[in-house]
Parts: structure tokens; C-alpha cells; sequence
């Protein structure tokens, strides 16, 4: 159900989780710009935007949690998953530590997140092939092991940083629906 002002048919509460500066702030607002506000919410530290798009002939409009960088202090609280049905797990080519920290944050999705939470793991910055630390198909082998959805993204150069949104509202919404 849809509980905002304007109108659309469902409301996900999604969330950015992964290591400080793998590019989740960059991701959202490349994907929120067109329709989009950011919420500012300095007492507690959280920001959001929102997107709709279209999934068959329904509007559903996601509402994208961002941490802000409470992530540097280990500060994410449970707060921030209560309610969220998606989950973008972001790590950073270029930093094997991102990728090797993704088993902390599966484990804090976990104990935190909701039981069908739909996860969506995004390797980020796919532009900078020179520097690259963590192979495809690293994120690929994750993946299955895991059961989630993977994508390599550049939201410098606006590469799958779409899909990879919209992979995780239309999972959503087939479970949602
Ligand atoms: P966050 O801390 O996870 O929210 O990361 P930010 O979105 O603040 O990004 C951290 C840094 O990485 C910034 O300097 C961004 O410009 C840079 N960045 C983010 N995404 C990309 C990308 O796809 N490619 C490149 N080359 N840099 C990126």
C-alpha cells in the first residue's frame, strides 16, 4: 500500500548498505535525479530519496535510505533496516577490503533485515579497469553462493546503475504483489 501524498500503488522502503566511499550516495542521486528530494535528516543521519517507476501497469514509488556515512562508525542502527523489503549491498572494484567486508555486512542484513529481504550486491566503479582488485566473477561466485542478484556498476559513467534499481523493485514487487 501506498501511505504518501501523491499518488502510486505500493511504497518500498529500500536501503544502501557496503563501505564508506564505494559510491552508494553516487548511485542514488544518479538514479533519484530526475524525480527526485533528498531528505535531510541531520538529528539521526539518515538521508532518503525517492523514485517511482512503473512495474507492469502499477506505480510504485521506492523510497532509497542512505547512510550518510554512519557506516564509518559502525553506527548503523536497526533503525535504519526496520521496514525495508530491499537491500543494495554496495562494494568498490578497487578495494579488495570492500569486497572481503561484504561477509560483516551480510551478517548484519541478517540479524537486522527482514527475513525476505530482496539483496541486490552492486560492484561499483566497473570505469576504472586499471585499478581493479576484485574480478567479476568474485562478485559472480558471491552471488550464487549466496542467492542475490549481482551487477557491476559505474555511476560515474551511468552503467547499470538503471537495472540494478530496478532489478531490486521488480524482485520486490513480485514478492510484494
Ligand atoms: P559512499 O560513502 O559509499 O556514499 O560513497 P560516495 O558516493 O560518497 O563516493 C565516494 C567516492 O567515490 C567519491 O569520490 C565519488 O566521486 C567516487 N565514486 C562513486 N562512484 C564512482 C564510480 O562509479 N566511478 C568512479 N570512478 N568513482 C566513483
Amino acid at each position: 500500500p501506498c501511505v504518501d501524498e501523491d499518488s502510486c500503488d505500493y511504497l518500498f522502503k529500500t536501503v544502501l548498505i557496503g563501505d564508506s566511499a564505494v559510491g552508494k550516495t553516487n548511485l542514488l542521486s544518479r538514479f533519484a535525479k530526475d524525480e527526485f528530494y533528498l531528505d535531510s535528516k541531520p538529528t539521526i543521519g539518515v538521508e532518503f530519496a525517492y523514485r517511482n517507476t512503473k512495474v507492469g501497469d502499477k506505480i510504485v514509488k521506492a523510497q532509497i535510505w542512505d547512510t550518510a556515512g554512519q557506516e564509518r562508525f559502525r553506527a548503523i542502527t536497526s533503525s535504519y533496516y526496520r521496514g525495508a523489503l530491499g537491500a543494495m549491498l554496495v562494494y568498490d572494484i578497487t578495494r579488495r577490503g570492500t569486497f572481503e567486508n561484504l561477509k560483516k555486512w551480510l551478517h548484519e542484513l541478517r540479524e537486522f533485515g527482514d527475513r525476505d529481504i530482496v539483496i541486490v550486491l552492486v560492484g561499483n566503479k566497473s570505469d576504472l579497469v586499471d585499478l581493479r582488485e576484485v574480478d567479476v566473477e568474485d562478485g559472480q561466485k558471491l552471488a550464487q553462493l549466496e542467492n542475490l542478484c549481482f551487477m557491476e556498476t559505474s555511476a560515474k559513467d551511468n552503467m547499470n546503475v538503471e537495472d540494478a534499481f530496478l532489478q531490486m523493485i521488480t524482485k520486490i514487487y513480485e514478492i510484494a504483489s
